[in-house]
């Protein structure tokens, strides 16, 4: 059996993180090493290694992962707006293999990304 990711570590609760908002499905906690004034991961609480890994049967799952950033975005008062960042696979720099959306915001972002 493969080693539990830190995610997966994470969202058992048995390495500590700053979780900012849970649900039945999912977790959002702050980024260790933040590249934003708020960066926050998104994971299921499911384990999908990556978006290259998303089934038919996790299409739900996918867009309620995208509810709760918006709710979260809400409570978070993050009116200027906020960026959604999948790494998948190594080209992409996915260091994680655990599905996950980086949630950026608190200032401008340029575009093309790096
Ligand atoms: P990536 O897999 O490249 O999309 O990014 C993984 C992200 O997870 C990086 O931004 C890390 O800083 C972050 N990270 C790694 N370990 C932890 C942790 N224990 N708690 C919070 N964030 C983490």
């Amino acid at each position: 059996m493969s080693e539990k990711t830190v995610f997966k570590r994470i969202v058992d609760r048995e390495i500590p993180a700053d979780v900012v908002y849970e649900d039945e499905f999912c977790l959002a906690f702050r980024d260790i090493h933040p590249a934003a004034p708020v960066h926050l991961i998104v994971v299921p609480k499911k384990e999908i290694r990556s978006a290259a890994d998303v089934a038919a049967e996790d299409e739900g799952l996918v867009g309620h992962l995208f509810a709760a950033m918006a709710k979260i975005a809400a409570q978070m008062g993050l009116t200027g707006g906020y960026r959604v960042v999948t790494n998948s696979g190594p080209d992409a720099g996915q260091e994680v293999m655990h599905l996950h959306f980086h949630m950026l915001a608190g200032r401008p972002f340029g575009w093309p990304p790096g």
